[in-house]
């Protein structure tokens, strides 16, 4: 029997790059998988691929903007009533926008902290006492400051304190939820492919460059690497209020890095 056989997990921006590759190594450890995203096109079109590759009704799109409180509950509603239950809810959405700040921090923060208050009710009080794990996908810039994307930072930067404070608190420990967060270095996805695009140079302050230089000095990290990441804290049940940096130099993944 797989590990999350009979588990029901919820992934936020699963429509591409990080969110697609949770979706899916929860699904090929035996898990049903909702998958939530603004982009209603592509999240189809992914629901539709997995079906096909890992059996009917696995999987089902929820179209959802994280940023809206209304549009969180109605989705997590429909997802009670087709799957029945909650138990692992990672929240991944983000974008790097730092001249639209509000929406950044809606979506970076407000929107990781609405995900994980419904996941944390439902699992807590209706999960059949069974608990459940939420996992937060912060950054390596939640730990360490970037100058190029103090928004961005500080979003990040809340991530982990909210994650791991929570983990502390009574409400969690005592109903056999674990909580945990996820920092990537730099990923090989849409979002930092864009990064070379033109018109995204002029947002992000000269960002490309910057990142130019982040790379040489750490190799991209693929998505299949940070899944191994999310499966980890999913899957230990020792694990809460876990922070795991996912990153690697030349020689290889390493946990932390000495300097950025
Ligand atoms: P991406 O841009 O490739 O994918 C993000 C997904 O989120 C997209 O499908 C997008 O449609 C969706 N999304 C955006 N706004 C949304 C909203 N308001 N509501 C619902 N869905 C929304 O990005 P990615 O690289 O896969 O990043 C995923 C997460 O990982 C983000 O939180 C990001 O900050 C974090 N992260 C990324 C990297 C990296 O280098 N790629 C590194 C560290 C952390």
């Amino acid at each position: 029997m797989m590990a999350l056989q009979g588990k029901v997990a919820v992934v936020t921006g699963a429509a591409q790059g990080l969110g697609k590759g949770f979706a899916e190594i929860l699904l090929q450890n035996g898990a049903k998988v909702a998958l939530l995203d603004i982009n209603e096109k592509a999240g189809k079109e992914l629901e539709t691929q997995f079906n096909e590759a890992y059996g009917a009704d696995r999987t089902h799109f929820y179209p959802v903007d994280v940023s809206s409180d209304q549009q969180f509950k109605d989705a997590f509603q429909k997802i009670l009533s087709k799957f029945g239950q909650v138990d692992i809810f990672c929240n991944n959405a983000g974008i790097v926008n730092e001249k639209q700040w509000e929406k950044t921090v809606s979506i970076n923060l407000c929107g990781v902290v609405r995900g994980t208050y419904l996941a944390l009710e439902h699992m807590k009080k209706e999960n059949g006492g069974q608990g459940g794990v939420i996992v937060n996908i912060a950054s390596l810039v939640g730990l360490l400051p970037l100058a190029q994307t103090p928004i961005y930072t500080a979003t990040k930067f809340g991530v982990v304190g909210f994650t791991q404070a929570l983990a502390l608190a009574s409400e969690v420990a005592n109903y056999g939820v674990r909580i945990n967060v996820l920092c990537p270095s730099l990923v090989r996805t849409p979002l930092t492919d864009n990064f070379n695009s033109e018109e995204q140079t002029g947002q992000f302050m000269g960002l490309m460059n910057f990142t130019r230089s982040l790379m040489k000095k750490f190799p991209v990290v693929e998505v299949e690497e940070v899944c191994k990441g999310l499966l980890l804290l999913v899957k230990d049940d020792s694990l809460n209020g876990a922070c795991l940096a996912v990153m690697k130099d030349e020689a290889g993944l390493v946990s932390f890095p000495k300097e950025i």
